[in-house]
């Protein structure tokens, strides 16, 4: 590696478009990639050197690098993977490097531990308590004082009175590492014809190039194993792992199975660890003392020195798009950086994404199919109930057929799932005295009321309030009603029509992360007949009683007028079906339809997701949607309305001409206000081999700058109109 002298480019972790030149002082020594605190306006900023300065600065003007950090310089993919969602994003490269640096605590050496070792100095008095301690000590090893506690059921008192009597001594030892190293040989599986065949496919991609391999296959397919396999190849040679999750607060199974296959739990990464965790494993990672890390999305930007493979679980999931700070895709970025890496990227679901089937259709990824259950079950028999033909009784939701179906299936002794992806009681309520709707006061939405507590609730921007006893426009005293069903609602109606049930409500705003990890063992263990419950229990687990599953509402996500929508429903609506007869039983599913010849319902129903696939990409292509053509979206917003359309107005009026390019809006957003912020979009379509993201940047040059409150935010590749 080149060492780099005198005056170097430094990119600052703040949200500027390009690295400054400083200084490298005497005697210092950096690199490319070099972690160093900077001056920058009176302060020290993390930066990283990023080369030779671009422009020729006169010494005596420029400042000296502060300090640099006693770590390995990050590697030259991670970098130019920054570059790279930079210049596709729009994020400034500064932000963009925030995401790669977190926090200092990661740069500073691990504090060692305290410990406690004896002496040989026997103290005069001595105590039933002081020769436990002194036996656990006894083969002259250090224990920390957490540890012999635990060893000797002593309190901390005798420790440290043997500590002034002499006897103990205080020394500092290294800390534990994280987790231990993974080892391929520990579990090796004996796959499945289909699967040896699968990681044949896989393993056609040299375990040190760059390739991308779609795992397409039904829900208890044997997915898993599969790509844990590709990962015990990059283990065996000698590089570093990752695998991206979508919801990683529901992993709890998945870790087990990882454990399992591995001998050892993966390094995690996502929100519910501390500090202190994120800045081990993050150090870990730059070390190479972590081989192999599971994370949600963010880890994506984790400095792996020797990455050689990411997996996607789930790819299709609409939780690997960020949308605050640098908005990226998970998926597309994964991909990116492992071309720089010359890794491997396998891409995981039972409903791949419109995108990623495209690219294995026209042979850019390899398409591995893993098409028979595992287990052998059939797939779920689904059946379309036409709500025009056979409706719910007035005020019910649970159309009879349906109803009759859960009662036949609890009487067998085995589960059944209710399913509405929409939480709380009901999503309008309104006052039947004067028609009052309730409104949230910030965003052009309506308050979804919680039953269960007590509440009304923004779902956009978390407001709340009490439930009013007395209208607030009439004055009506117990005049709310409620309009239309929430998963609270079909909960009551279960109450009342399987009364001798056992039930839970599984939904995002039903407990914590821990409560809901309880709830999904309690329901593998068997502790519930019926479960009634949102996307939450559409994703990632074994119930294996369940047999029956009703859809309440299957045209709910068909609402939504992106054009994603679709393709969303097709996806939640095979994962959730997709929970019935995952064992040995075969399953059976409803769905509550008004559009049962809808394409998506109809592939639904003949089990034919290829049908669906066709239908999709062909009214795509025809619309010239991605992956046919590109799409980028202006989202400018203000505290007023008006001033927000005039500035988009603006914004439009400066766009310069393009061939193949077409500019829609401004048009108010389909949430017209969020947070009190009004919001406004253009929308940008091109042919799918313009380089949009060019455009857009020098389009914004040509408009007019953003002032006051007034904002604009770029969102390429919008996954949702919203
Ligand atoms: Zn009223
Ligand atoms: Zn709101």
């Amino acid at each position: 590696m080149e060492q780099l002298t005198d005056i170097v480019a430094v990119m600052v972790s703040v949200s500027v478009d390009g690295p400054y030149s400083y200084r490298v002082p005497a005697g210092m020594v950096v690199y490319r990639g070099s972690i160093v605190a900077v001056p920058l306006v009176g302060r020290l900023t993390l930066g990283v050197v990023w080369g030779a300065p671009k422009d020729n600065y006169a010494h005596n003007r420029l400042k000296d690098i502060a300090q640099v950090y006693e770590v390995p310089p990050l590697s030259e993919e991670l970098l130019k993977t920054v570059d790279w969602v930079s210049r596709y994003t729009l994020a400034a490269p500064g932000l963009v490097l925030r995401s790669v640096l977190r926090s200092t605590e990661a740069l500073d050496p691990e504090r060692p531990l305290v410990a406690f070792r004896a002496t040989g100095f026997e103290p005069a008095k001595m105590t039933p308590a002081r020769l436990r301690v002194m036996d656990v000590l006894a083969d002259g090893s250090a224990w920390t004082k957490t540890a012999i506690i635990g060893g000797s059921g002593v309190s901390a008192s005798v420790i440290e009175g043997l500590e002034k009597a002499g006897a103990l001594e205080r020394i500092e030892i290294p800390a534990p590492p994280i987790v231990e190293p993974p080892d391929p040989e520990a579990a090796v599986p004996v796959l499945s014809a289909e699967q040896a065949q699968a990681m044949a496919q896989i393993r056609e991609i040299d375990v040190s190039g760059f390739g991308v391999a779609l795992l397409d296959g039904v829900t208890g397919g044997g997915k898993t194993e599969v790509f844990f396999e590709a990962v015990a190849d990059t283990l065996r040679a000698g590089r570093q792992g990752l695998i991206l999750l979508p919801e990683i607060a529901l992993t709890h199974t998945f870790i087990e199975r990882f454990t399992r296959r591995f001998g050892t739990r993966p390094a995690e990464w996502h929100s519910d660890m501390t500090p202190a965790q994120r800045a081990r494993v993050w150090r870990g990672v730059l070390s190479g003392d972590v081989r192999v890390v599971l994370g949600a999305r963010s880890a994506l930007f984790l400095p792996f020195r020797e990455l050689g493979i990411i997996v996607l679980d789930e790819e299709h999931d609409g939780a690997f798009k960020q949308y605050e700070g640098v908005n990226y895709h998970a998926r597309d970025m994964a991909v990116v950086r492992a071309k720089f890496a010359e890794a491997r990227v396998v891409l995981s679901s039972a409903t791949p994404s419109v995108e990623s089937r495209n690219n294995a259709n026209v042979g850019r990824y390899s398409h591995v199919l893993l098409q028979s259950r595992f287990a052998e079950a059939a797939m779920p028999d689904i059946t379309a109930l036409d709500m025009r033909e056979e409706p719910p009784e007035k005020g019910q939701w649970i159309a009879p057929r349906l109803a009759r179906e859960v009662f036949a299936t609890l009487d067998r002794g085995e589960q059944a799932l209710l399913f509405l992806n929409r939480r709380g009681y009901a999503p309008l309520t309104l006052c039947n005295a004067c028609g009052h709707q309730y409104q949230c006061p910030d965003c052009s939405a309506w308050l979804v009321e919680h039953r269960f507590r007590g509440v009304l609730m923004c779902h956009h921007c978390g407001h709340e309030q009490r439930v009013p006893k007395a209208c607030g426009a009439c004055g009506a005293v117990d005049s709310l009603v409620a309009v239309g069903p929430g998963i609270e609602r079909v909960a009551e109606e279960a109450e009342a029509r399987f009364p001798g049930a056992r039930k839970v409500i599984l939904s995002s705003d039903m407990g914590s992360n821990a409560q809901i990890r309880d709830r999904f063992a309690e329901i593998e263990k068997g502790e519930y007949d019926l479960i009634i419950g949102t996307q939450l229990v559409a994703k990632g687990h074994h119930f294996e009683k369940l047999t029956l599953v009703g859809v309440i509402d299957a045209d709910l996500g068909l609402a939504h007028g992106d054009p994603r929508a679709a393709e969303r429903t097709f996806q939640i609506l095979t994962q959730v079906t997709g929970r019935a007869g995952r064992a040995s039983k075969a399953g059976r599913a409803f769905l509550q339809t008004y559009h049962p010849t809808h394409p998506v319902m109809e592939a639904m129903v003949k089990g034919d997701r290829e049908a669906f696939y066709r239908y999709e990409l062909a009214s795509r292509e025809a619309g010239g949607l991605p992956p046919f053509g590109r799409l980028a979206a202006l989202i400018v917003s203000a505290n007023e309305h008006d001033p927000a359309f005039a500035y988009a107005k603006s914004i439009l009026a400066a766009a310069p001409m393009a061939d193949g390019l077409k500019l829609f809006g401004p048009a108010d957003a389909p949430v017209a206000m969020v947070r009190g912020r009004h919001r406004v979009r253009l929308l940008a379509q091109s042919g799918k081999d313009f380089d949009l993201s060019g455009y857009v940047r020098f389009w914004l040059e040509q408009a007019p700058k953003a002032t006051g409150n007034l904002r604009v935010q770029v969102d390429i590749d919008p996954q949702s109109f919203m």
